[in-house]
């Protein structure tokens, strides 16, 4: 059967592109790998009820997309572990710490810190989010890390050591590996007084679980969507677009919408776009990161007047309270291979040994505790966009954008990742495709 638009993938992106295809009268079906809609967005459920998220789980309030979507679907926002009382806590090999001013900064770097903080948000406020490539200083702030410009900058190992916990606690790659451009661009694309301020980027979770979101929308577009169905070839041809599934299965539509990943999108033959698209794509990377959730009987981390906030160099990177008595917690990229060469039946108590050590015994006996491996899941490769010095050059204008009838949507196409990349650039896909009919 010939179809307007074939939407490849089932995430954030590739569901609210296809919900906005067929309200737009679009006959749309939708190709997903995985027995199940959501990709990085993923939730069990608890025998009481209670959902534990196992992949994306906060947004903020500059994250408009997502919230004018989480709106339309009837679905409720409250506020997220930023509003929950009690101090941040700092682990490290040389001791512990609680409170806002970590325990290796000496006399000078809080206000050096606040400085170069001050220094970085002016400078983001030079960058165009969706233009980085016209800055006149593009290629020199690309090939700098973000580590190196600190440095530059004369900043302290302290203060160094302080953006990069906070960097490895987001499970992004480690600031010596960042380019100094894409960390700009992030900042610009969500303007705020501070670097990465939690409010704006992590202060709303959804009442009825994260993964919710994806759920309701598949519930909606059910009929349009094929789950167990790897996608690995794509022709793409004015008037008749080819696909084809791993099983050997042809089908055909006007245009195709790309929602996956980067990482698996290299395992897909590509043909009929241009050399320039393709090398663009390819170019993207992922950082890896796992996450693990543990559910507990009561929050007991707040007897200890800590809010379950933490920045880490374990090989946990944070953790943080999901909800009452749940504690989310990310492994980075930097640490991921420690993860995987730890044998499977010892990983997760050590890494609750690890939790132990801030916030106590309990902590080590949860009544459930879920390890996701996104960075080698063969769906995902990854978590969340990273650009190494010299990724935003070499990837180009082209990111994020369409070669008709070739759209291309997915969180890796805005310009720092996270469900708001999803749910706009999957939006701002399915917009172009109906406007070019
Ligand atoms: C552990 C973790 C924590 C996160 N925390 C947050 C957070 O708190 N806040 C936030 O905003 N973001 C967070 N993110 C990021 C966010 O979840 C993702 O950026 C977003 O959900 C990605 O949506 P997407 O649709 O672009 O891609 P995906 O969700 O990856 O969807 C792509 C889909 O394509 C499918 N697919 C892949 N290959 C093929 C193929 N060959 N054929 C057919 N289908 C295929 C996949 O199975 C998947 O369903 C987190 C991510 C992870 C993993």
């Amino acid at each position: 059967m010939h179809h307007d638009v074939i939407v490849l993938g089932a995430g954030l992106a590739g569901l609210s592109a296809a919900r906005d295809l067929a309200a737009g009268g679009a006959d749309v079906l939708v190709l997903e790998a995985r027995d199940r809609v959501g990709g990085r967005v993923e939730q069990v459920r608890l025998p009481d009820g209670r959902k534990v998220q196992v992949g994306g789980e906060v947004v903020g309030r500059a994250h408009t997309a997502y919230l004018g979507l989480a709106g339309e679907l009837g679905l409720d926002l409250v506020p997220s572990y930023v509003a929950e009382p009690g101090r941040i806590t700092r682990s490290t090999p040389e001791g512990d710490s609680a409170g806002d001013t970590p325990h290796w900064f000496g006399p000078g770097d809080p206000a050096l810190h606040e400085r170069l903080t001050a220094e970085f948000v002016a400078m983001a406020a030079t960058v165009d989010p969706d233009d980085p490539w016209s800055h006149h200083q593009a290629d020199t702030l690309d090939r700098l890390s973000v580590g190196a410009w600190l440095r530059s900058r004369h900043a302290s190992p302290a203060v160094v050591r302080l953006w990069e916990i906070g960097q490895l606690g987001l499970a992004s790659g480690s600031y010596e590996r960042t380019s100094l451009l894409a960390a700009l661009r992030k900042n610009a694309a969500v303007p705020s007084s501070g670097h990465y301020d939690y409010e704006d980027w992590e202060g709303l979770r959804l009442a009825q679980g994260s993964a919710t979101l994806a759920e309701v929308m598949g519930e909606g577009l059910a009929p349009h969507i094929r789950l167990g169905s790897p996608v690995t070839a794509v022709d793409v041809r004015p008037g008749r677009c080819t696909v084809r599934l791993l099983h050997g299965e042809t089908l055909t539509a006007q245009a195709v919408v790309c929602a996956l990943p980067v990482g698996p999108l290299r395992s897909v033959a590509v043909t009929g776009v241009s050399d320039a698209r393709l090398a663009s794509l390819h170019r993207q990377r992922n950082a890896t990161a796992a996450k693990l959730a543990a559910v507990y009987d009561e929050p007991f981390w707040r007897t200890r007047e800590r809010n379950g906030l933490s920045e880490c160099e374990g090989v946990l990177g944070s953790t943080w309270p999901q909800a009452e008595a749940t504690l989310s917690a990310l492994i980075p990229p930097e640490r991921y291979g420690v993860l995987l060469s730890t044998p499977p039946h010892l990983r997760i108590p050590e890494l609750l040994a690890e939790v132990t050590g801030m916030f106590g015994e309990q902590a080590a006996r949860p009544f459930a505790a879920y390890l996701r491996l996104w960075g080698t899941d063969p769906w995902t490769q990854g978590y969340v966009t990273q650009w190494t010095p010299g990724d935003v050059m070499a990837v180009g204008p082209l990111h994020g954008t369409h070669e008709p009838p070739f759209y291309v949507c997915g969180s890796d196409q805005w310009v720092a990742g996270y469900m708001e990349g999803a749910v706009r650039t999957g939006r701002a896909a399915a917009e172009e495709a109906l406007r070019r009919g």
